[in-house]
């Protein structure tokens, strides 16, 4: 792990932010009268879940705490690393004990407060008239009351102040509630039930505790599923649904299946699929595998047929997608087998399916799909072969120089040898000459990392989320080929999400030659840069200008198609807790006008795409 990404993962965006801005709650993220410019209401916001922040007002930018830091304190990439990392150091001195003991009785409180909720919300759903809509809904959708009491789903009914009353009633304070994410604060101090006519689901530990909750609204209202906001027990990203009824059978059957939603593992352990658990989101985090660790060394993905191309390599075929490395999320799964002697398998789930679905339909598809599972590097492989062309020398040599690196990542030898072997009978070419050429991949790699200062480990797991590869092959491409500057005029810092390619992209439009850049680099963006330098790009690059230019042209595409993207779905989500909260209405207006905005923009770069997937086909591609 690189110093940046230790500084990241030990500090939290809340803590740096909230010393120069006052932060308040808005829904799960956090808003502020932006630190950056002048203004009266707030429109800069922070996102915990994404550790990042965004002003939507007059900067219409944002990033993460890197470029906060170097906005805020007007200092370069490594000064802001620098106080990061003090930062970072200082957060990691060991509490004393009795502020540990504090800790330890408030959160026992907060598992009462949350065992009483669950109780009292399962309560309504079995045995009242108001929880007569939500038993329709899961009678509806076929779940057995046995699955319904051994998982206590409950019903939050409509009303600003049920939970409240109720939990009052029991002896709670206000402030507790709130802790507990049961309430919502307003602006002006007052504060109402965070859940209301919503299905409830207890999300527990391993232990069995409550830790929080998921709710799904029974309505049209946004957010679809909301959850309990982060608080001192709950963090969704280190929370498995379902862990503590699945533990057990995890522990017999020596596997756990992963899916995404509560209702596909809901569904699942109604029809006898009991080692399954929800992920309650898309990416798994170390702190989920962390939970795993001592229960199982096998794990199975099970992803939609949509996730698991974009995450191998999207199908479409076209050129970026012959060119671009395999996603980083994968080596971090090789590297997580190897440290862990575990097996991670993917079950692709059919289009348009999710496993609820499925397994109501007809559970023995399931039980095959779980069966027929396929080793992660093994679908890798068969996924990047799929497009390539058997009959043409480029496409098998591309193909090779595009798996040497994950074949590289495995420490073990025989199950390098395996993979070799694999590969050689997918591409029909000799094993001992894919042998040689891992050999020498593997000696220009040692040779890398002989120049490169070694790096200590702080964590055995891998960070499964890593830097984009299309940010990083689209700065190989500028790096490596100067005439590329006049075009990339089309791209702004902004497209890159990533503070080091970002810092990077500013440094090398001020340049006039690599030279100079290095030499306005600090340390660590310097053996950045090298890397990129370095990095080897396909022959076809080299030997064709047009393909380049193509290339090149593809990859400012889809980086502004990225971020039109993401800055869609940070507004979608604001919109929703806006809604939700009552929020401010000059807030939304704003916010919809923005929107509106992107989505005409998005619809441009869409037509763009299809004008060029049609032409490239009309070529005879
Ligand atoms: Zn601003």
């Amino acid at each position: 792990m690189s110093v940046i990404d230790d500084v990241k993962q030990r500090l939290d965006i809340m803590q740096v932010v909230s010393e120069y801005t006052e932060l308040q709650k808005s829904g799960r993220n956090y808003k502020a009268l932006c630190p950056f410019h002048s203004e009266k209401t707030p429109s800069f916001f922070v996102f915990p879940d994404r550790q990042s922040w965004h002003c939507f007002g007059a900067c219409s930018t944002g990033g993460d705490i890197f470029s906060f830091i170097m906005k805020k304190e007007g200092v370069d990439f490594g000064q802001a690393l620098q106080i990061l990392a003090n930062k970072a150091g200082v957060s990691l001195v060991a509490q004393t004990t009795p502020e540990r003991q504090t800790q330890n009785k408030e959160r026992e409180r907060l598992f009462e407060i949350n065992e009483a909720t669950a109780e009292y919300y399962h309560h309504v759903l079995l045995n009242t008239s108001k929880g007569k809509i939500a038993r329709d809904y899961v009678t509806k959708r076929g779940l057995s009351v046995e699955t319904i009491k051994n998982f206590q789903l409950g019903f939050a009914p409509e009303g600003w102040d049920t939970i409240k009353q109720y939990l009052k009633g029991k002896g709670c304070g206000e402030p507790e509630l709130l802790a507990a994410g049961l309430l919502v604060e307003r602006d002006d101090g007052n504060n109402y039930d965070r859940f209301r006519n919503r299905l409830m689901f207890p999300i527990r530990n391993i232990q069995g505790k409550a830790l929080g909750f998921g709710g799904r609204a029974l309505d049209d209202s946004l957010p679809k599923y909301l959850n309990s906001p982060q608080t001192s027990i709950f963090d969704k990203s280190s929370s498995l649904y379902g862990i503590d009824r699945a533990k057990t059978a995890i522990r017999q059957k020596d596997q756990i299946i992963i899916v995404e939603g509560y209702m596909d593992a809901l569904t699942a352990h109604q029809h006898g699929f009991d080692n399954v658990v929800a992920s309650m989101g898309t990416a798994i985090t170390d702190k989920q595998l962390a939970i795993l660790k001592n229960l199982t060394r096998n794990l199975i993905l099970a992803l939609d047929a949509d996730t698991a191309g974009e995450e191998a390599v999207s199908r479409s075929g076209e050129m970026l997608d012959k060119m671009l490395p395999v996603p980083p999320s994968f080596y971090g799964w090789v590297r997580y087998e190897d440290a862990h002697n575990a097996e991670v398998k993917i079950l692709v789930l059919p289009q348009g399916k999710d496993p609820d679905e499925l397994i109501t339909e007809d559970a023995s598809q399931w039980q095959n799909l779980v069966t027929d599972a396929k080793p992660m590097v093994d679908f890798i492989f068969e996924s990047v072969t799929a497009k390539v062309d058997l009959a043409s020398a480029k496409d098998k040599s591309s193909t090779v120089e595009r798996l040497l690196p994950l074949l590289s990542e495995m420490k073990d030898p025989l199950r390098q040898a395996h993979y070799v072997e694999r590969l050689a009978r997918l591409l029909k070419i000799d094993e001992h000459v894919l042998g040689d050429a891992l050999k020498r991949f593997k000696a220009i790699e040692r040779k890398r990392k002989a120049t490169k200062e070694m790096k200590t480990f702080t964590s055995v797991i891998p960070t499964i989320t890593s830097s984009s590869p299309l940010e990083q092959y689209c700065l190989a491409l500028l790096l490596q080929y100067p005439e590329l500057k006049a075009k990339s005029t089309a791209l702004s810092p902004d497209h890159f999400e990533n503070t080091e390619s970002r810092e990077l992209f500013v440094k090398w439009q001020q340049s006039d030659d690599i030279d100079s850049l290095k030499n306005s680099l600090d340390s660590t963006l310097q053996e950045y840069t090298e890397s990129l330098l370095t990095k080897t790009l396909l022959p076809v690059i080299k030997e064709n200008e047009t393909t380049r230019h193509e290339t090149f042209d593809d990859c400012v595409t889809r980086l502004q198609e990225k971020r039109l993207k993401s800055l869609e779905a940070k507004k979608q989500e604001l919109l929703a807790i806006e809604a939700e909260t009552g929020g401010i209405e000059a807030q939304l207006a704003k916010l919809e006008e923005q929107g509106l905005e992107v989505s005409k923009q998005l619809k441009e770069i869409f037509l763009k795409q299809n004008n060029r997937r049609r032409l490239s086909r009309s070529n005879g591609q």
